[in-house]
């Protein structure tokens, strides 16, 4: 279970997130909404440890990881897919694949079981393993951003706005092997603009405004939120 606890964030003197409270429970996909500028990144990249807290703490599988390096967050289970995919564009998709399980890279068969598995998930990057990551379209690219972090076997998986700039029908076809991973028993936190799609397949979600959380409830809820449809959903 991931827990942050009040936390305050800032760039410099520019305070990016307010008295943050947001759990994910074993089991659970749980959606963070909010416009650009918002502060949904700043969250991802505090649990992170790629930005420090300046004030409350994080725990995670019954550990305070607050103050710990990205790399100790890592192998203690957390993996974020940055927003923009952030792929090695020269480099084939099986390589890119492979750098995912850096973390792992001294146990072969677990590279390999791995590799399987994001086979079975997404059957066009094994078609495609050896074509270029920035030759792919943009869907095949999240797949393979995706595909990447699970490479690294993540407790909990952190996807950062996994719809952006894809059409409708594969920002359904993504969001369904999403549901699909969190199905096989990784926690997911999915950041996300698009609020119809992201609630189609999340357990419960928070909204953010301006670095700070002001509703949280289950998707239900806040599908008949007539604020969020306003906001979010434009019905
Ligand atoms: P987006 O969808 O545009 O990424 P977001 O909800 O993820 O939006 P953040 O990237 O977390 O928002 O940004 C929150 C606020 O912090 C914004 O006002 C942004 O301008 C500011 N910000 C983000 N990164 C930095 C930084 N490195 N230095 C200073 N301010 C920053």
């Amino acid at each position: 279970m991931l827990q942050v606890n009040d936390v305050t964030m800032h760039y410099g003197k520019f305070q990016a997130l307010n008295h943050i409270d947001l759990d994910v429970r074993e089991g659970e996909l749980v959606v963070l909404l909010g416009a650009n500028g918002a502060g949904k990144s700043s969250i991802f990249r505090t649990i992170s440890g790629l930005e420090k807290a300046t004030k409350g703490g994080i725990r995670f599988a019954d550990q305070q990881i607050t103050g710990w390096k990205p790399d100790k967050i890592v192998r203690s289970g957390i993996i974020q897919c940055p927003e923009g995919r952030k792929l090695f564009p020269r480099m084939s998709v099986m390589k890119n694949l492979i750098m995912g399980g850096y973390v792992y890279r001294k146990d072969k068969q677990g590279v390999q079981n791995s590799l399987a598995e994001v086979f079975e998930l997404f059957p066009v990057l094994k078609e495609k393993q050896k074509v270029e990551a920035g030759l792919l379209s943009g869907g095949q690219q999240q797949m393979l951003a995706v595909g990447r972090a699970l490479m690294a076997q993540p407790k909990l998986l952190l996807l950062d706005e996994p719809s952006l700039g894809l059409a409708p029908l594969v920002v359904q076809q993504v969001f369904e092997t999403i549901r699909e991973i969190n199905e096989k028993g990784t926690m997911v936190l999915l950041a996300e603009q698009n609020a119809n799609a992201a609630l189609q397949i999340a357990d419960r979600g928070y909204v953010i405004e301006s670095g700070s959380i002001v509703m949280e409830g289950s998707s239900e809820e806040l599908l008949e939120n007539d604020e969020i449809r306003k906001a979010y959903i434009g019905a």
